[in-house]
């Protein structure tokens, strides 16, 4: 029998597919743009370019300086060329630093967003922005900043390194095993977290031998739209309250600390959300879901500890004391002992049994 729920679903255009980029020119005039800008990180301004090219007049240029966590100087600077050149509309060619790039100039003034995603993020699925200024990153959500449309194209992430498909899978995993014991989750909501880390779980090893495989990279990205959409449409729990806390004070890599840290929160949650656990193994096979994707992380090559990662032994007391200052809603109480054991074990990589 299921709980009560409430359910209201996203506006989400969707079209997937490979070699779906050639699409984009429709989806362009179906929303009535004439005069878009391709957005992109520097290092995807040559793909940026071959974007824009492919729109003809429908393009006004590239803007190619998104950074992580979006800048304010960086979004006050695009906002600044998107209005110089009179853009009434932003396609985000990139991963999650461009679709955020594109959702800072959503947020002024209003202009539909294209997004091509190009890793696992799944920013694409969300309405929630963020904009970092002097060191802090603020986020909210605005219905605003949703991607109008969304085209997948597995061939844009034959590009993207098996390092980085890794830890990015792994960020996407996160989204919908936070989605399976979130307080506002549903039905449908498990299903698609269900079949995202199904679909993940199966893709990445096969993307580890064969990168260039397309059907592989379909695979991942299907998950990953299934748990970006889980992200978009529930409220994060404690796993997304740690790795916002060791990304922003700490400055720890987005992906990379999701996927340390995901099995110790998955191990702390776990007596206190059984549906979800159930779920998991459903979708992994294996009886302790935490334990099996700290296995399988570590032997698809990705970093096992936060010590790896930079963080020093003197910063966790600060750590615990930033995730636990404000109350958020969690399965199970947020305590400052419970956390700094967590730390403690994602700090030096501990085996979780
Ligand atoms: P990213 O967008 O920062 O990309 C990392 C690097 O990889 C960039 O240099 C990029 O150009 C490059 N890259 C991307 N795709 C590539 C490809 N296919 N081939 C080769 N190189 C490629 O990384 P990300 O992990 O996608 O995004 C992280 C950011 O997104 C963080 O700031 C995070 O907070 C934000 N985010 C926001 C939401 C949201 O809902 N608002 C959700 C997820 C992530």
């Amino acid at each position: 029998m299921p709980s009560p729920f409430f359910y209201q679903s996203l506006p989400m255009r969707v079209s997937f597919g490979a070699g779906y980029r050639s699409k984009l020119a429709d989806e362009v005039n179906r929303l009535g743009l004439r005069k878009v800008l391709v957005l992109a990180t520097e290092f995807q301004a040559g793909l940026a370019q071959e974007i824009s090219d492919s729109l003809g007049e429908l393009s006004v240029g590239v803007y190619s300086k998104a950074e992580m966590h979006v800048p304010i100087e960086t979004a006050r600077d695009a906002q600044r060329c998107a209005t110089e050149a009179g853009a009434d509309g932003c396609i985000a060619v990139g991963g999650g630093s461009t679709t955020g790039l594109g959702k800072a100039i959503a947020l002024e003034y209003g202009t539909p967003i294209i997004a091509l995603p190009t890793t696992y993020a799944g920013s694409e699925m969300t309405p929630v922005w963020g904009l970092t200024a002097d060191g802090e990153k603020k986020t909210g959500k605005d219905p605003r900043v949703l991607p109008a449309s969304v085209i997948y194209d597995p061939e844009l992430t034959l590009s993207l390194p098996v390092d980085m498909s890794v830890t990015s899978g792994f960020n996407a995993i996160a989204h919908a095993v936070e989605a399976l014991y979130a307080p506002d989750g549903s039905p449908i909501i498990s299903l698609m977290a269900e079949e995202g880390v199904r679909a993940l779980v199966t893709a990445l090893p096969n993307i580890t031998q064969n990168p260039q495989h397309i059907g592989h990279r379909s695979d991942a990205l299907y998950g990953a739209w299934l748990c970006g959409a889980t992200l978009g449409a529930t409220t994060m729990s404690l796993h997304h309250k740690l790795c916002h806390t060791l990304g922003g004070t700490f400055n720890l890599p987005h992906a990379e600390t999701h996927t340390v840290v995901l099995p110790y929160a998955l191990a702390y949650n776990a007596p206190s959300a059984p549906g979800a656990v159930e779920a998991l193994r459903r979708a992994t096979g294996a009886q302790n879901p935490a334990a099996y994707l700290r296995d399988l992380s570590i032997k698809l090559g990705a970093p096992a500890s936060l010590r790896e990662l930079g963080l020093s032994a003197e910063n966790l007391e600060r750590a615990v004391a930033l995730a636990t200052r404000n109350p958020y809603a969690n399965p199970r109480d947020v305590t400052q002992e419970g956390i700094r054991r967590l730390l403690t074990a994602a700090l030096h990589g501990e085996p979780i049994t």
